[in-house]
């Protein structure tokens, strides 16, 4: 059984894992404008989770589009995330919450979150496959499937176990297709001789994909672009270009990633051409020259350190330093993201917490003392 991609409109999601927020909530007026000019466009997927922006995303959801439009207008995802949980009634319970959260009596899809090797073994023993079957057959999960960071191998397990799994969300960019790492092309490859449809996240790798390094920008500026799309919209449309792809989420901050992302996708989305897919693999190869981490600052793995060590943060100062050189990044590290109770890299235990939850297979301890060899 397989997720139809009649059930949604288009094959671009809105991804609320980034929406704006106003002295810690979220800016609601803000949200009803691109909530409504998303339906408008003629698309109607949302993708949340409980975990996103410490539980407002879900409560922006429900005020802004819940309340506002009918249930059948919109496609609503959520998700059951690891550490919100312990066994089966837990699960019940968090699940009805996320319901309440949402303000609506079912998700059209609900997923088991960042699925990767210790979270599969650590949802087979609390029973999440099995309770999920429950919402599916009550009617408060229409469909189920997995969101998943790890290699083909254990795709290929999982989904030959569970064959109930209808839809599977991976990392897919242009950056990471080939990638060592995340091996984005051999997952979806997997998933596709499951006949499994893929819903990609993280199109544009965090934005790392969006405020391009001069050599790199130089290189995508080479490629025939007769609809004028942005950096987003080519990182979007190579998503889209692959067959299996059913949807692309993009997780938009202000009107203006909306305007240029349904610039991109709205409508039938063509994909790229052989000329614009060479200029991809020219701004892969300008930042592989640059040494960049591919951290996406998706911070799964902060939640754990014991020496609350601004993970991401010090990335993205080595990466600035590394493409743009200057003072800026250091002055970052010494008053923003080694203060209030954050550790220094040079400090970390080295328990190595964070990269079982890293879903970029980072070499996270590694890579933070070429940060204090740079700043400290
Ligand atoms: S290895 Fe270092 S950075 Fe990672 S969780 Fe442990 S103390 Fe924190
Ligand atoms: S180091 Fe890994 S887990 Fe942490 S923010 Fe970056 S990509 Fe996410």
């Amino acid at each position: 059984m397989a997720l139809s991609t009649s059930e949604f409109r288009g094959r671009f999601g809105f991804g609320a894992m980034r929406l704006p927020m106003v002295g810690g909530e979220p800016d609601y007026e803000l949200c009803n404008q691109m909530f409504d000019r998303f339906l408008e466009a003629g698309l109607n997927y949302f993708d949340t989770a409980h975990v996103y922006l410490g539980g407002k995303s879900e409560v922006a959801l429900r005020e802004s589009l819940v309340k506002r439009h009918p249930r059948e207008s919109f496609f609503l995802v959520d998700k059951l995330t690891h550490g919100t949980f312990k066994n089966p009634e837990t699960i019940r319970r968090v699940f009805q919450e996320e319901l309440d959260a949402c303000g609506v009596e079912y998700f059209d899809l609900l997923l088991a979150h960042a699925v990767n090797s210790a979270h599969y073994e650590m949802y087979t023993r609390q029973g999440v496959f099995e309770t999920a079957k429950e919402f599916v057959a009550d009617g408060r999960a229409r469909h189920f499937g997995i969101s998943y960071h790890d290699g083909p191998e254990l795709l290929e397990r999982i989904l030959t176990e569970h064959p109930e799994i209808e839809a599977v969300q991976l990392q897919i960019n242009y950056e990471d297709w080939d990638s060592p790492s995340v091996r984005s092309r051999e997952v979806y490859e997997v998933a596709t001789a499951h006949g499994v449809p893929v819903i990609v996240m993280e199109p544009c790798k965090g934005g790392q994909l969006v405020n391009l390094p001069e050599v790199a920008q130089r290189a995508l500026d080479a490629a025939p672009n007769p609809e004028g799309l942005s950096n987003a919209g080519f990182a979007l449309r190579f998503c889209a270009t692959q067959p299996n792809v059913a949807m692309v989420l993009s997780g938009m901050n202000n009107m203006d990633q909306v305007e240029d992302n349904l610039h991109a996708m709205a409508g039938d989305p063509a994909p790229l051409t052989a000329e614009q897919l060479q200029a991809l693999r020219d701004v892969h190869e300008a930042f592989a020259s640059l040494g960049m981490i591919p951290c996406t600052a998706c911070h799964y793995c902060t939640n754990g350190c014991p020496r609350h060590i601004m993970i991401p943060e010090l990335f993205a100062d080595l990466n600035t330093k590394r493409v743009f050189g200057g003072w800026n990044p250091g002055w970052y590290f010494n008053n923003v993201h080694t203060v209030g109770g954050h550790a220094k890299p040079s400090e970390c235990i080295k328990c190595g917490k964070c990269e079982r939850e890293c879903p970029q297979g980072l070499p996270i301890r590694q890579l933070l003392t070429e940060v204090a060899a740079e700043f400290e």
